[in-house]
């Protein structure tokens, strides 16, 4: 049998050898699955719901010990890995509550013995291929939902998050959830790439925007169903109204939180040139008060990058930009190992020929650019082929509102960033990917709506 070693990203040091699963092993667990997932969808909602509620139970007992197991092979700050978790919770709690009415059956015509009914059946067995950056939220974001409507689900976590997501499987277990209708898959993008070639109903993947084109190329021709969360390049205009000191701090956070490594991260600021040096001289100030270190220190707020390869990303966008005219305002260097570190990097005077404002940088680093108006910040945010998050920061709602129409992003923020709420729909526009998750939509997109035209005899 093949392994996966499991490296802590802060050390470089090895902290598990994992048994992974290979074609042959996928295709077992595939077919299995297949067998288990009828007898699932067969349960009552409510059974499936208090499954659901026993795992949010084992969550809450086992918090810090899984926060440490996060921490240890991603190099998330462990404050960070709390979050995470503790903001699991509601989300728990939105599908728990929302579930009923998302799938519940609709009457849309009663009339002359005629009636018409939408019911939403489960898609059957679903794979979810994900990320390892939030991988609680972004795994949970999928795996809930489809459990919850009746699916078998088939998930391989990431290589860079493997003993979280075989915690999320050992919970979902003794939750009471079946061994085949939650199958978790050990492995790289082998494993992905074998999962792929299953006989499932539907695809629902986050991660990269090259895998996600790999993804659609592989299971495109089959009409099953494809969700892809894909990366963004996410702008923030400040308008010349705002107040420099708050916008500044609130985006340092937006930027920087996870070390940078969020889908959501604002990659992207455009300053009005009248608050402009204010808002660079306190955002500078602001990064340069978060504690880079130890992930399991309490007081870490910058911690390691978890893919290594990622840090050559991060150094040729900074040599681009530098050899652009950019100006270093702090940062620029790999910090020294062992294990994979980047001083959190503020660059000025940047414009759009630089790969630093074009493409995902996911890290500590980011461009802020001079504006004149608000219609050159709107023409410059919309320079992307990304498209999931946008914010404007101004007191004046109406100016806010106007401004984020015309904005290609699947989610716009006012006075806030980087943030996701299980209310409201995930998705984005563009090269963001297709689909979505959270909100009811997000639950719905686990279910197929039949049609049923009954005529009383
Ligand atoms: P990645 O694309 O490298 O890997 C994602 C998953 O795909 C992993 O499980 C990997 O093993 C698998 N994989 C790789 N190649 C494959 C193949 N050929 N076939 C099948 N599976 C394959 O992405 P990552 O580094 O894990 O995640 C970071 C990216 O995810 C960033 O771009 C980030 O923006 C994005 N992301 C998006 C969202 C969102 O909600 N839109 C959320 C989190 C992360």
């Amino acid at each position: 049998m093949t392994q996966l070693a499991v490296h802590d990203p802060a050390t470089g040091e090895r902290i598990a050898e994992l048994p992974a699963d290979d074609a042959a092993s996928v295709a077992a667990r595939a077919r299995a699955a297949r067998t288990a997932q009828p007898g699932w969808a067969a349960l009552s909602l409510q059974e499936r719901k208090a499954c659901i509620g026993h795992f949010r139970d084992g969550v809450v007992r086992d918090l810090e010990a899984l926060a440490v197991t996060m921490t240890r092979e991603t190099g998330k700050p462990i404050r960070m890995s709390r979050n995470e978790l503790n903001g699991l919770l509601p989300r728990i709690d939105f599908f728990l509550k929302e579930v009923d009415r998302a799938v519940a059956t609709e009457t849309v015509l009663d009339e002359g013995g005629m009636k018409e009914r939408i019911e939403h059946v489960p898609l059957g067995v679903v794979g979810n291929i994900s990320a390892w950056n939030y991988p609680w939220f972004v795994g949970c974001n999928v795996i809930l939902p489809a459990l919850l409507t009746g699916n078998a689900v088939l998930y391989k976590p990431s290589e860079l998050a493997s003993l979280t997501g075989l915690e999320i499987a050992r919970l979902l277990h003794q939750a009471g959830v079946p061994k085949d209708v939650f199958v978790p898959l050990v492995g790289g993008r082998d494993v992905g790439a074998a999962l792929l070639e299953q006989a499932v109903d539907g695809i629902f993947f986050t991660g990269s925007h090259a895998t996600g084109q790999r993804i659609a190329q592989a299971v495109g021709s089959r009409f099953i169903r494809l969700q892809l969360e894909l990366g963004g390049k996410d702008p923030t205009y400040v308008c010349d109204d705002a107040d420099p000191r708050m916008a500044a701090e609130s985006l340092a956070d937006g930027a920087m939180y996870n070390t940078g490594q969020s889908c959501c991260s604002v990659e992207r600021i455009y300053v009005h040139e009248r608050i402009h040096d204010a808002f660079v001289a306190a955002f500078v100030e602001t990064v340069q008060g978060f504690k880079v270190g130890d992930p399991m220190s309490e007081d870490t707020y910058i911690g390691a990058i978890t893919r290594a390869a990622q840090l050559d990303v991060l150094d040729a966008q900074v040599a681009e930009a530098k050899a652009k005219g950019a100006v270093l305002h702090l940062g620029g260097h790999r910090l020294r190992g062992p294990g994979n570190w980047y001083e959190p990097t503020v660059f000025g005077n940047v414009d759009h020929r630089m790969a630093l404002m074009r493409e995902e940088s996911f890290g500590p680093i980011i461009g802020i650019q001079k504006v004149k108006s608000d219609e050159e910040a709107v023409t410059l945010m919309n320079d992307s082929r990304y498209g999931l998050t946008a914010g404007v920061y101004t007191p004046s709602a109406e100016r806010a509102r106007g401004l984020l129409a015309q904005l290609h992003a699947g989610s716009l923020y006012w006075n806030c960033c980087d943030r996701v709420s299980p209310r409201l729909p995930w998705s984005g526009y563009g090269d963001s990917g297709v689909g979505l998750t959270l909100s009811k939509y997000g639950i719905q997109a686990f279910t197929r709506p039949r049609a049923w035209h009954l005529r009383a005899a």
